[in-house]
C-alpha cells in the first residue's frame, strides 16, 4: 500500500505481476458501490456498557467495549488473535493493520484511530489452519472482509467473529501532519485522537477525550476534541461522503459512542447486535466479568445518531463535496493549515461570545425571577 496524493491509502499494484482478474476491484466496496446497508439499521438488541476493568476503559475511545470483548475472547481461546489498528508510534503517524496475539497487544490498540488506515493489508492472504481471528474494522474494512471472503476461504473459515465500529468518516493522513503542525511538536511519535486523561489547559478531561500529541522528547500536548470535529471537513475524502453503510450492517456485534443514552465521563460504548454470533460473544463476556451491559432502547440511540444521506441536496452539502473531491485528489497542502486554524480559531471566538452572552443574560434574569417568587408567594399569603 501507498499514500495518495490526498492522504488516502491505495494499494500498489505491480502490472507485471497482475492477471487483470479483478478480485480486488470486486472485493472493494468503493469500486462496486455497493455499500447500502443491509437490514436495520439500529437492530432490536441494543446495549450500552464498559469495560469492567478501569484501565480498559480509561484508555478506550469510548467505554472500552471492543477491548474488554476482545480480552474475554482471547481469555476463553474462542480467538488465536484480532485484526486491529494501530498508531505504530514511530513518527509517522499512520495507524496501521497488525494481528494481535496477547491482551497487552489488544490493549495496545485501543482508542479511535481516525486517519484512513489500510487494514486488511496486514492479514495473511491465507491464514494458517489452527487460527481463530476476530476483525475489528469501519464498515467499508467489514464489507470488503466479506466481499474477498467469498473467494478466499480462508479469510472465510478463520474469521470466527466481526466487530463492527460505528463510522461517519476517517480522514486524510495530512489531518495528522495537521495536529503535529498545531501542537508545535516537530518530534511527534504518535498521536491520542480521544484520550479521556488528556488534560486541556482549561483543566477539563473525560469522554469524549482531548487530541494528545507525545513528542519523542516525553512531552503531551493536549488539543481540544472540538478542533477535530471543526476542522474534519477540511480532510474528509469523497469516499466517505458516498458511503451510506455508516452503522456497519455486515459486521456481527457493533460499538460506537453512547450519544443519546450516557454522558458518562469516564465513557460508555453504544453496542449493536447484529447476529446470534455478536450476541453470544457478548453475552460470555458478561457472564466471565470482563463487560458490564444495561439494555437501552433503539430509538434513544436512533435519535442521536444520525446516518447522512449520500445525496447532495443544499448548496452547502454540494460545496462540501466540492471540498471533498479536491481532499481526495490534492490532499491538503501545508500552505492551508494556517487558514483551517484561522477558521477555528475564529468560530471558536464567536462560540464563547454566545456562552458569555448566554450567562450575563441569566445572571441578569436572577433578580427578576427571584424577586417574581417572592411577589407571588406573597399575593399567595395575602
Ligand atoms: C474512523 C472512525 C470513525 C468513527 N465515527 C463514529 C461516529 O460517527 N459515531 C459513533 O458513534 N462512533 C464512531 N466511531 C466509533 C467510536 O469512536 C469507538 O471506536 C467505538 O465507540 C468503540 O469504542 P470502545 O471504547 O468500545 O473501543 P476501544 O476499546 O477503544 O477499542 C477500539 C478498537 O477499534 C480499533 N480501531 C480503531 N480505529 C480503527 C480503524 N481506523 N480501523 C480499524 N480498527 C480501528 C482499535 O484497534 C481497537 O481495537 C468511529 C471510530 C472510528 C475509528
Ligand atoms: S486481484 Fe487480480 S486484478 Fe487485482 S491486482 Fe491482483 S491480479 Fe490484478
Ligand atoms: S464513512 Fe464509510 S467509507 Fe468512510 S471510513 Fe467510514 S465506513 Fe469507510
Amino acid at each position: 500500500m501507498e499514500e495518495s496524493a490526498g492522504g488516502f491509502p491505495v494499494p500498489r499494484v505491480d502490472d507485471a505481476l497482475c492477471t487483470r482478474c479483478g478480485l480486488c476491484l470486486q472485493s472493494c466496496p468503493g469500486a462496486k458501490g455497493d455499500d447500502a446497508p443491509s437490514g436495520d439499521l439500529f437492530p432490536d438488541r441494543c446495549f450500552v456498557g464498559h469495560a469492567v476493568d478501569p484501565e480498559v476503559r480509561r484508555r478506550s475511545a469510548s467505554g472500552g467495549g471492543v477491548t474488554a470483548l476482545l480480552l474475554s475472547l482471547l481469555d476463553s481461546g474462542e480467538i488465536t488473535g484480532a485484526l486491529l489498528a494501530k498508531d505504530p508510534g514511530d513518527g509517522s503517524l499512520r495507524p496501521k493493520g497488525f494481528v494481535a496475539r496477547t491482551a497487552e497487544e489488544i490493549r495496545s490498540a485501543a482508542g479511535s484511530h481516525y486517519v484512513a488506515t489500510p487494514l486488511l493489508a496486514a492479514l495473511p492472504n491465507r491464514i494458517p489452519e489452527g487460527e481463530r481471528l476476530a476483525v475489528v474494522g469501519l464498515p467499508c474494512q467489514i464489507r470488503a472482509l466479506e466481499n474477498a471472503a467469498r473467494r478466499n476461504r480462508s479469510w472465510n473459515d478463520r474469521v470466527v467473529l466481526k466487530i463492527g465500529l460505528v463510522c461517519d468518516r476517517s480522514l486524510s493522513a495530512r489531518v495528522a501532519d495537521y495536529a503535529k503542525w498545531r501542537a508545535g511538536a516537530d518530534d511527534a511519535v504518535r498521536i491520542s485522537w480521544r484520550d479521556k486523561g488528556a488534560r486541556l489547559p482549561d483543566g477539563r478531561t473525560g469522554w469524549p477525550g482531548a487530541i494528545r500529541v507525545e513528542t519523542a522528547s516525553g512531552k503531551e500536548i493536549a488539543l481540544p476534541t472540538q478542533e477535530r470535529m471543526w476542522v474534519k471537513d477540511r480532510f474528509t475524502g469523497l469516499h466517505c461522503r458516498l458511503c451510506e453503510d455508516k452503522f456497519n450492517s455486515r459486521a456481527d456485534v457493533v460499538f460506537g459512542d453512547p450519544y443519546g443514552v450516557s454522558d458518562a465521563p469516564e465513557g460508555e460504548s453504544a453496542v449493536l447486535v447484529r447476529t446470534d454470533r455478536g450476541a453470544e460473544a457478548l453475552e460470555n463476556a458478561r457472564a466471565a466479568g470482563f463487560l458490564e451491559l444495561r439494555r437501552v432502547e433503539k430509538a434513544a440511540l436512533a435519535a442521536k445518531h444520525k446516518a447522512k444521506s449520500s445525496t447532495p441536496r443544499t448548496d452547502a452539502e454540494k460545496a462540501l463535496f466540492e471540498l471533498s473531491r479536491k481532499v481526495s485528489e490534492r490532499g491538503v497542502p501545508s500552505e492551508e493549515f494556517p487558514e483551517i486554524a484561522a477558521l477555528y480559531e475564529s468560530r471558536l471566538r464567536k462560540e464563547n461570545r454566545a456562552r458569555l452572552r448566554r450567562r450575563i443574560v441569566r445572571i441578569a434574569k436572577k433578580p427578576f425571577s427571584v424577586l417574581r417568587t417572592f411577589l407571588r408567594k406573597a399575593a399567595r399569603h395575602g
